[in-house]
């Protein structure tokens, strides 16, 4: 039996990683996997981040794009402002 070491896999930047790291395709230097579109891209489709392990997204542009356009979307129906 393993037991998973928390701390240790903070250190090493695993975390961010553990609900999608089971069925993950190996990244490599030029692409990187986008969790939302389930897809890999080349890393030019992601935008910078300051705060993930390889300083770039979790999701490509588009993917972040479209999500901001569903929340600000279901912001609008929440305040009744767009019809659902
Ligand atoms: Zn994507």
């Amino acid at each position: 039996m393993v037991i998973f070491n928390w701390g240790r896999a903070m250190k090493k930047g695993l975390v961010m990683d553990l609900p999608i790291a089971v069925d993950k395709p190996k990244p490599s230097l030029a692409e990187k996997y986008c969790s939302r579109c389930r897809a890999n891209h080349s890393v030019s489709a992601f935008a910078k981040h300051p705060n993930t392990r390889d300083g770039l997204q979790i999701w490509c542009t588009a993917s972040t794009m479209e999500y901001r356009r569903e929340r600000k979307r279901q912001k609008l129906q929440l305040k009744g402002l767009v019809p659902a």
